[in-house]
């Protein structure tokens, strides 16, 4: 959905995310993030008003997407929460960067090409800001077998993985030697 500044009123325009259409997530092929898609619509919405400094969006999202996993690869569910305050500076009168971010300590700023906000573009580019850098299916997740490629999650594959550190196999000689 696309909004022109124009039809902001002055004393801002609230919209929910469920207004729009599912954004598109999906990321580059061989990423975690291949076919990425929403997993539950996304609650919450933004508030649009504009400032002396730009357009100001705040607002919030929780959802939840489907994502691979960094240690098994498979698909699941993560949640998703995130709250924000972006300014956005339209770019034809767009002052030095350096001027913008003064005074805007804690906002993300962002430039608009057009007289009009996507807030598509907005929702999904603020669910990859919140997108942990290693997204894991658990906690505690076990990963795949380096040398099979079984997931261990499902079970040992029988594989001898152990890789014994010298420093730590010395200590260990010492250990039995000082017990006898
Ligand atoms: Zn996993
Ligand atoms: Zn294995």
């Amino acid at each position: 959905m696309k909004v022109p500044l124009s039809e902001i009123p002055p004393e801002g325009l609230r919209i929910s995310w469920g207004e729009l259409e599912r954004p598109h997530l999906e990321g580059p092929k061989g990423t975690l993030e291949e076919g990425m898609r929403l997993a539950s619509p996304p609650k919450g919405g933004v508030l649009l008003k504009m400032t002396k400094r730009g357009l100001l969006c705040k607002g919030s999202i929780e959802c939840s997407v489907w994502i691979h996993c960094a240690r098994c690869l498979k698909e699941f569910r993560l949640p998703i929460k995130d709250e924000f305050e972006v300014i956005y500076v339209p770019l034809k009168e767009a002052p030095r960067q350096e001027e913008v971010e003064l005074g805007t300590e804690d906002m993300d700023v962002g430039f608009l090409r057009e007289d009009t906000v996507d807030l598509d573009e907005l929702l999904s580019e603020r669910i990859w800001l919140s997108l942990p850098m290693k997204p894991l299916c658990r906690e505690d997740c076990k990963g795949l077998c380096p040398l099979c490629g079984k997931d261990l999650n499902e079970g040992d594959c029988g594989c001898s993985r152990e890789v014994v550190d010298p420093r730590l196999a010395v200590l260990k000689e010492l250990k039995t030697k000082l017990k006898g």
